[in-house]
């Protein structure tokens, strides 16, 4: 059997912010996987995640691999949702001097990477700031 390529197996878990439910142990984790990576139990259920959450820490990549070098200097960041799942992503739409612990941010489908000289383009979701009104 044909494999499906992975960029198009992952893109209904990437395009919604899906991730998996452990009905044993009560975790919730991103990306979506089969079984708990906190408890080992294969009774995972997937579950669409709140969109927006803080930053809980951050780094700023200034010497990225070669397929992202056309971004840097960008930020990864570990973000607690607000149901308490930590989503290890890229911040986006805004400076790297101005990521901060705690800062509020939401959810967006971004191009994420090209890969190669077919000039494939991925889309995955990252965080960007929410803006507030005050
Ligand atoms: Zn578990």
């Amino acid at each position: 059997m044909r494999s499906v390529p992975r960029v198009w197996r992952e893109r209904v878990t990437k395009y919604r912010l899906i991730g998996g439910a452990c009905k044993d142990c009560g975790k919730t984790f991103y990306p979506y996987r089969r079984s708990c990576p906190v408890c080992g139990s294969d009774n995972v259920e997937p579950r669409k995640l709140p969109e927006t959450g803080v930053v809980e820490t951050f780094s700023i990549v200034r010497s990225p691999p070669t397929e992202f070098v056309g971004q840097a200097p960008y930020v990864v960041a570990l973000v607690r949702l607000d149901d308490g799942t930590l989503v290890p992503a890229q911040i986006t739409d805004v400076e790297p001097d101005e990521v901060h612990e705690g800062m509020r941010v939401e959810a967006v489908l971004r191009r994420y990477r090209e890969q190669g000289e077919k000039g494939i383009i991925e889309y995955g979701i990252k965080f960007r700031p929410v803006i507030s009104n005050e």
